[in-house]
C-alpha cells in the first residue's frame, strides 16, 4: 500500500513537546550567561549554549513521537510492523521538521522566567581615590552631585563610605534584580536607570576591600549605560560575595527600574570594570593554560606555589620569583 507523506503528517499530534525542564533547572548556576545576556542586550547566548544541554532530549523526544507514529499507522491503515516501519523511514527527515515545528516547548524562555534575582551592581564610572581626612569634604560633595543628593541629610552614610571604604576605588549601587528585566528583545536600549532607596558603595575591585551604606529615602536616576551593569558574581572580588560576606538579599531595599523617553538624570562614565573583567579572565587562562604567571598581578593563585617566598628584612611580604611580583603585608 501507497502511502502519502501527507497521510502520515496527518496522525502526528498537533502539537508536540520536544523538551520538559527538570524541576531545579534554572539557568541560577550561570552567571557568566547572564552577564552576556545583559551585554549583548539579546537572549541569543543562551540559545546557544542552550542547544547542547537539551539536545540529548529533543532527539529521544522526536524519537518517540516517530515510533507513535509507526503504531498509528499500523492501526489506521490496517498494516503489518515492518510496513509501518519502512513507512516512516522513507519520510523520516520530512517527519522530524514537521515535528520541530509542530514543537511548543517553551522551555527556553522557561528556564530565562525561573531564573530568580540576582545580585547585581549597577557601576556610576567614577573612581574615588583613597580618602585621607584633608580631603573628605572633597569627595564628600563631589560624591553627593554624581548621587544626585542636596543637603546634608545622607553626609553621616556618605562619610561612613568614603572613610570605610580603605582603598577608595569605584562608586557602585548594589540592587537585586532578575537579570532578564534588562534585557530588551527588541532591541531598543533603555534610556534611563532610577534607583529608590539605593545601597551605594565604593569597591575596590583590584584588592577586594570596600564598604556601602543605604540611602533610604533617596531616589536618583542615571544615563543607562549597559557596561556598567553586573551581575556581581561575574565580577572579581565583589563585595556582596567576597568581601562582605553578605547574605544574597541584604540590597533588596533598593528599588530599581529603567525605561524609556526624556527624565532628568546623571550621566556616567563607562566603567573599567569591563575591561578589569576581560583581562582577569585572559591572566587566568593564561596561567592554567601554560603555568606562567605575569608580573604585577596580584592575585597570588596565579603564581606557582614553589616560587613565592616570604621577605622577613623591610618592607616584608610575600615575592614571585619567577616575575618579582611582591606582595606587602
Ligand atoms: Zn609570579
Amino acid at each position: 500500500m501507497e502511502i502519502s507523506l501527507e497521510q502520515i503528517k496527518a496522525l502526528l499530534p498537533k502539537r508536540t513537546t520536544l523538551i520538559f525542564l527538570g524541576r531545579d533547572d534554572s539557568l541560577e548556576g550561570f552567571p557568566d550567561l547572564m552577564q552576556r545576556c545583559i551585554a549583548e542586550n539579546s537572549f541569543c547566548v543562551v540559545s546557544e549554549d542552550w542547544d547542547d544541554w537539551y539536545l540529548e532530549q529533543e532527539y529521544s523526544s522526536v524519537e518517540g513521537y516517530l515510533n507513535d507514529l509507526k503504531d498509528s499507522l499500523k492501526v489506521s491503515f490496517g498494516i503489518e510492523e515492518e510496513e509501518a516501519e519502512m513507512g516512516v523511514l522513507h519520510f523520516q527527515d520530512e517527519l522530524t521538521v514537521e515535528i520541530y515545528e509542530r514543537d511548543d516547548s517553551n522551555a527556553f524562555m522557561e528556564l530565562i522566567n525561573r531564573t530568580g534575582k540576582v545580585s547585581m551592581i549597577y557601576s556610576t564610572g567614577e573612581e574615588f581615590p583613597e580618602c585621607y581626612r584633608e580631603d573628605l569634604e572633597e569627595s564628600l560633595s563631589r560624591m553627593k552631585k554624581i548621587l544626585q543628593i542636596e543637603g546634608t541629610k545622607f553626609d553621616r552614610e556618605l562619610k561612613a563610605v568614603l572613610e570605610n571604604s580603605g582603598y577608595g576605588g569605584e562608586l557602585e549601587i548594589f540592587f537585586r534584580e532578575e537579570f532578564h528585566y534588562f534585557v530588551n528583545e527588541d532591541g531598543k536600549e533603555f534610556e534611563w536607570i532610577t534607583f529608590k532607596n539605593p545601597m551605594v558603595g565604593i569597591i575596590a575591585h583590584g584588592c577586594g576591600a570596600g564598604y556601602a551604606e543605604e540611602l533610604k529615602g533617596h531616589e536618583m536616576t542615571f544615563q543607562f549605560e549597559r557596561a556598567n551593569l553586573f551581575v556581581e558574581k561575574t565580577v572579581k572580588y565583589n563585595y556582596t560575595f567576597d568581601i562582605a560576606g553578605m547574605y544574597y538579599d541584604w540590597a533588596d531595599d533598593t528599588e530599581v527600574s529603567v525605561g524609556f523617553g526624556e527624565k532628568e538624570c546623571n550621566k556616567v562614565e563607562v566603567s573599567e570594570q569591563a575591561d578589569n573583567q576581560k583581562r582577569e579572565k585572559e591572566l587566568t587562562e593564561k596561567f592554567n593554560k601554560t603555568g606562567v604567571c605575569t608580573a604585577l598581578d596580584m592575585d597570588i593563585t596565579r603564581h606557582k606555589g614553589s616560587d613565592l617566598e616570604y621577605i622577613n628584612s623591610f618592607p616584608c611580604g610575600t615575592k614571585c620569583k619567577a616575575c618579582q611580583t611582591f606582595w606587602i603585608d
